[in-house]
């Protein structure tokens, strides 16, 4: 695979160009160029100057492959990345705007056991670039352009850790966030994280105050591990203590994700250990029905049970919402897109 050129800064692409024997404003040509969505080959500067990027980059690093619609308006993408590799992306539509789902790796090394994203393990991690064309690609598509964005907000939700590729995601949450790309605001990006809580401890310390989102599931370190592996090598005391220093640095509170998984962790038992671990802190839980995959025995519960366990929260005086689930008709949990795609086409997903 060549390079990706959506990887660089402005900065970076003034020095490139300038190593070309280029006039440094052509960098902020193809910049403006990249982030309307543009491959090198359609790029408003001389033919001589694309081809040379083009020995070296790549023209067209995520290309939509497919796109599904559901009923609810909610949009599924399958986007193949130049070395054959297929991610998802999902957008949402709210009534604050449009938000997209993206992913920061080729499948997941991470192991949870009601996650399809991790069923054939990581393939590889996607570069910054990569990830920011996932958003760029699809802000196209949907004929938005850097001043009337179609994107208007953005959660690392996808397929992949995103700590577990901590320096592309940080760089990618750089370029979407610079003045003069497509520029989408800190606070209206979410990043979730299983908690791997050394880097948890870093990003605090990169000044980019997003909504940080960790996905807990249960209340105790023993419950957690039977559904998430990475409770063995992280505490859930740990885990609190790290999003306070995120708080701390930030002002931003925090989000837990509670899947509610039947019989496993949404009796009212349960409900009150949550409250008493989350109480007084600065933090708002999000539970979401477990959406059920197919490879995996772990089952859902009723909607009738999930606001029973609302309630139980809301009564311990934990601030909390029910996720509307989105998408179920065409495959709306992490992973499922891609994997039923592999599965139909015969093709299992390329190593390289
Ligand atoms: N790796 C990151 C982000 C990806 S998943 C993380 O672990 O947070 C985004 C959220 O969806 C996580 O909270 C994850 O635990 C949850 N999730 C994954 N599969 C699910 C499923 N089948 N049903 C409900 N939630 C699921």
């Amino acid at each position: 695979m060549k390079r990706i050129l959506q990887d660089l800064s402005l900065p970076e692409l003034e020095a490139l160009v300038l190593s070309l024997g280029e006039k440094k404003f052509r960098a902020a040509q193809i910049f403006q160029g990249l982030m309307h969505g543009k491959k090198i080959s359609e790029l408003p500067v001389p033919a001589a100057l694309r081809a040379r990027l083009l020995e070296e980059y790549e023209d067209e690093p995520v290309r939509l492959q497919e796109v599904f619609t559901s009923q609810d308006g909610t949009k599924k993408y399958l986007f193949a990345l130049a070395d054959g590799n297929l991610i998802e992306g999902v957008l949402m539509q709210y009534k604050y705007g449009a938000t997209q789902c993206i992913s920061t790796q080729v499948g997941c090394r991470m192991g949870c056991k009601f996650c399809a994203s991790t069923l054939g393990g990581l393939i590889r991690n996607l570069t910054a670039g990569e990830i920011l064309s996932e958003i760029l690609v699809v802000n196209r598509a949907e004929g938005g352009t850097l001043k009337e964005r179609a994107v208007h907000n953005v959660v690392l939700m996808g397929s992949g850790e995103p700590f577990d590729n901590y320096d592309n995601v940080v760089k990618f949450l750089r370029l979407l966030t610079s003045e003069g790309g497509i520029h989408i605001s800190a606070r209206n990006i979410s990043l979730s994280t299983c908690g791997l809580v050394p880097k948890m401890r870093a990003f605090a310390k990169e000044g980019i105050p997003l909504n940080l989102t960790v996905s807990l599931h249960a209340s105790s370190d023993e419950e957690r591990a039977r559904t998430m592996p990475v409770a063995n090598a992280y505490k859930i005391a740990d885990i609190l203590k790290a999003c306070d220093e995120y708080f701390r640095a930030t002002g931003r509170r925090y989000i837990f994700e509670y899947s509610l998984i039947g019989g496993e962790n949404c009796d009212e038992a349960h409900a009150h250990a949550l409250a008493s671990l989350l109480k007084g802190r600065p933090c708002h839980v999000n539970l979401i029905r477990l959406n059920e995959v197919k490879e995996r025995s772990l089952k859902s519960v009723s909607e009738k049970e999930a606001y029973r366990f609302l309630g139980y929260l809301e009564k311990d005086g934990i601030s909390a919402t029910l996720r509307r689930s989105m998408g179920s008709d065409i495959g709306g949990a992490c992973g499922q897109l891609r994997a039923s795609y592999l599965e139909k086409t015969n093709n299992a997903p390329p190593m390289s």
